[in-house]
């Protein structure tokens, strides 16, 4: 797809006698004006990778090969796996296979929240194993945010990391009300008085100036990242520890004790699938976890007026309180990059090829960033791009390992695994090196939840439940006066 159509070349016209020279009209790949609310550039992977390119590509599997861990994919969940298991046991023989570049996937794509939140539902991992571990889940993802900052810095990782925290906006008196409805649930789960700040209206615009905000709750444990300097950070610090990192190399078949690849099988008492939105692809797993479509776009820098409007000059990540809702960052180059769900979900568990957006979730993501900021309303968008996340049945991620089959995996993050993968990579190093841990006793280990219903099932639910978030935001937003019965049945429907 591209951002505008396309001219249709204009055919030459030379003298009948003399053959003219076959002059090829040059269709620019970055129309100089693009349609009004699309992107100059569409895909290619993402915005993150556009001031350096996109990464050279290491060397592929060549031929079978032995290893103790094979790590499937080349996202987070892998890389932060390898460099725990590494630096545990330096003597382990720890390989990566990626089909494309490590951090094409959602690694490489994502809003940069390196957020605490709970990559699933409180209530669901308390039912299985009570409220006290599920509160100790939640506080292992406060000190997972700490702990990729941390990482970070040990190995030299520029990520444009900051700490400022994470806002989210309510704007109209609906959201208002949902946010301070939710607020006694946040409490009780462990977000105590420190942990979830609430901000009136002039509170919130002394630090961001919202249209239409009526507060906010902020939490101080989440910060802003660049996706993209991260993952690629992080392949060189396993590389260094001594990790193979293979690229251009698919894996086709998980099976006990082996990875087979195209170019060959690795053997390996452990094999781990970090695989998250992409697992759909793998024999045996089509219905394992959905792979739910996210987009984004982001503008050119701001010029310091508008900034002056807008306030926001510290790095908080943003959302607001709708169904459907969005997420912000301000990067660290003074752009706005903002993200929603756009085509939630494709027949089949199909994934994009190269992060291409459609025009109207361009332009729907475009007129969203001016109704929350009018003054970056018409702003230059450079980049439009999509990826996929991986969403279990249950929406509740899951990390485990059979001892019996050496099999592993970690996934299902439901669109917070930036910090996740982290506490997932520390959990499944303790597994692989059998130690019993704080880590391994939460209630995300092992959990086995029934997959998603077959075709067309799964598509008709997906986008009818989508659909019905939308129309929820749109009434709300119409004048409602409260949380739409339309998002509550659909919350009941999806088990969400
Ligand atoms: C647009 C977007 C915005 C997001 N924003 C946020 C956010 O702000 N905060 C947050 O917490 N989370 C966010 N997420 C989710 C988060 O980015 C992911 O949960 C996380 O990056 C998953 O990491 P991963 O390593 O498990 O998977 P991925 O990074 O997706 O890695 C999987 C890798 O497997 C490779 N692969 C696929 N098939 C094969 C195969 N057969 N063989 C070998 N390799 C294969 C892929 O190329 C890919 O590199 C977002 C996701 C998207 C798409």
């Amino acid at each position: 797809m591209s951002p505008t159509p396309q001219p249709s070349p204009t055919p030459a016209t030379a003298p009948a006698a003399v053959p003219a020279p076959v002059t090829v009209p040059t269709v620019p790949a970055v129309p100089a004006v693009p349609a009004t609310g699309t992107a100059r550039t569409n895909g290619e992977v993402a915005f993150w990778y556009a001031a350096h390119g996109l990464p050279a590509r290491r060397p592929a599997l060549d031929g079978d090969a032995e290893a103790d861990v094979a790590l499937v994919g080349g996202g987070y969940t892998a890389l932060w796996t390898a460099y725990y298991l590494k630096r545990a046991d330096p003597s382990l023989r720890i390989v990566v296979l990626e089909k494309e570049f490590a951090g094409f996937g959602a690694s490489g794509r994502n809003g940069g929240w390196l957020t605490a939140a709970l990559p699933g539902q409180f209530r669901r991992y308390a039912a299985t194993h009570g409220p006290d571990a599920a509160a100790a889940m939640q506080r292992a993802m406060f000190a997972t945010v700490d702990e990729v900052i941390d990482a970070a810095r040990t190995e030299g990782i520029d990520a444009d990391v900051r700490k400022d925290g994470e806002l989210h906006v309510a704007v109209g008196e609906v959201q208002e009300r949902r946010m301070l409805a939710h607020l006694p649930a946040l409490r009780e789960e462990g977000w105590g008085e420190d942990d979830m700040v609430r901000l009136g209206p002039d509170e919130l615009a002394d630090r961001v100036r919202v249209a239409g905000a009526r507060g906010a709750l902020w939490t101080p444990h989440c910060a802003r990242v660049h996706p993209a300097a991260l993952v690629r950070g992080l392949a060189a610090a396993v590389e260094r520890l001594g990790v193979t990192v293979y690229e251009d190399t698919e894996v086709t078949a998980v099976r006990p004790g082996a990875a087979v690849c195209r170019q060959g099988t690795v053997r390996a008492r452990h094999v781990i699938r970090a695989l998250e939105g992409f697992t759909a692809g793998l024999d045996g797993h089509r219905r394992t976890w959905v792979p739910m479509n996210s987009s984004m776009i982001v503008t050119a820098p701001l010029e310091q007026a508008v900034w002056d409007e807008i306030g926001w000059r510290g790095a908080e990540v943003i959302g607001d309180e709708a169904h459907a809702y969005c997420y912000l960052q301000r990067t660290a180059d003074d752009r706005i990059a903002i993200g929603g769900r756009g085509v939630p979900y494709r027949f089949g568990s199909r994934v994009d090829a190269r992060g291409e957006t459609h025009a109207s979730t361009q332009r729907q993501l475009t007129d969203l960033l001016g109704r929350l900021f009018p003054a970056a309303a018409g702003a230059p968008v450079d980049h439009a791009w999509s990826g996929v996340l991986g969403v279990p049945r249950d929406w509740c991620a899951t990390v485990g390992l059979d001892p019996a089959t050496g099999l592993g995996w970690a996934g299902g993050y439901v669109g917070h695994g930036v910090a996740t993968t982290n506490l997932a990579g520390r959990t499944l190093c303790d597994l692989v090196l059998g130690r019993d841990t704080e880590l391994t006793r939460l209630p995300w280990v092992g959990r086995r939840v029934r997959g998603w219903e077959p075709e067309p099932l799964r598509w008709l639910g997906i986008r009818g439940l989508y659909a019905a978030y939308r129309a929820a935001d749109r009434r709300e937003d119409g004048g409602l006066g409260r949380t739409s019965r339309i998002a509550r049945a659909a919350d009941l429907l999806s088990g969400r």
